[in-house]
């Protein structure tokens, strides 16, 4: 017996990082995923890879009013309904406040802020018709936080903890649970650029930022895809069945406070 078995959910961003972690393990756990993201060949090779019966790919660019409309109704063409979402997908812009041009907050906002807010429109209603469901946003530590050069990112960040709880309310009577993850320091392709970059050698960013890591971070390394997609397998599933609206750090202990050791 999987923890999902039975649910239809959609993650987005879904192609690579804690998107693709968090598809693999639900998979992994019985449910049918509609992986979305704007990375098709990724995300098409996935899902292909996870199983027709277990997944279908859908292209899905979350800051886009259509591309929700569209993405709901291959959902269903797929699979007939849906019980659950992550809202996954997300950019980083790194820039200090004084210099970040309104053209790039605009585009953070776009896609961590909007994105959330127009994936919990699209697909509440459909977690309604299923009967109650579950979503779960993905935050940061830094809605929770400041950290420098992180303007536009801490506030989507901070506003998708605020529309959660706001959600978490509206939906409770309907059976639908929302709930935000906030992770730390995650080991992707947006904390280490150089994953993506052929000329750059992602161990050696990696060994750096590992130092970084060590000083800050009381268990003293940075945090893995699947121990986020851990925590969202339990927010989606009915082991967190008396939790709505909360925001979860999953962080190492980064939060914790300021350590002298
Ligand atoms: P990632 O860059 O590997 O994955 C982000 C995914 O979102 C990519 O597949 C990308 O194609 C997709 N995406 C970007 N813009 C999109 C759009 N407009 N529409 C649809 N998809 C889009 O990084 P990740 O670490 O896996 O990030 C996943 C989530 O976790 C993000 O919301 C991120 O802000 C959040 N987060 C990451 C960290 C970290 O340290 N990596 C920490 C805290 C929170």
């Amino acid at each position: 017996m999987g923890k999902l078995d039975g649910r239809v959910i959609l993650v987005t961003g879904a192609a690579r990082g804690q998107g693709a972690a968090e598809a693999r393990l639900f998979a992994a756990e019985g449910a049918r995923v509609v992986l979305t993201d704007v990375l098709d060949d990724q995300g098409e090779a996935l899902a292909a890879e996870l199983g027709r019966d277990a997944a279908a790919y859908v292209h899905l660019d979350v800051g886009t009013e259509d591309g929700w409309t569209a993405a709901v109704a291959a959902a269903k063409d797929a699979f007939g309904r849906i019980d659950g979402l992550v809202n996954n997908a997300g950019v980083l812009r790194v820039n200090e406040l004084v210099d970040t041009p309104l053209a790039e907050f605009e585009a953070v906002v776009r896609v961590n802020q909007v994105g959330a807010f127009l994936g919990m429109r699209a697909v509440a209603p459909e977690l309604m018709a299923a009967g109650g469901g579950t979503i779960v946003n993905t935050a940061s530590y830094v809605a929770l936080s400041g950290m420098t050069f992180l303007t536009a990112y801490a506030a989507t960040k901070a506003a998708v903890v605020g529309m959660t709880r706001v959600a978490a309310m509206e939906l409770a009577g309907r059976n639908i649970r929302v709930n935000a993850m906030c992770p730390g320091a995650v080991d992707t392709a947006m904390t280490n650029p150089a994953l993506l970059d052929p000329d750059t050698d992602p161990a050696e960013v990696a060994e750096a930022a590992d130092g970084l890591y060590r000083k800050v971070v009381p268990l003293a390394r940075i945090g893995r895809p699947e121990e986020v997609a851990r925590l969202a397998l339990f927010l989606s599933c009915e082991d967190s069945s008396y939790i709505t609206g909360q925001p979860f750090v999953i962080d190492g202990g980064w939060l914790a406070g300021v350590s002298v050791l």
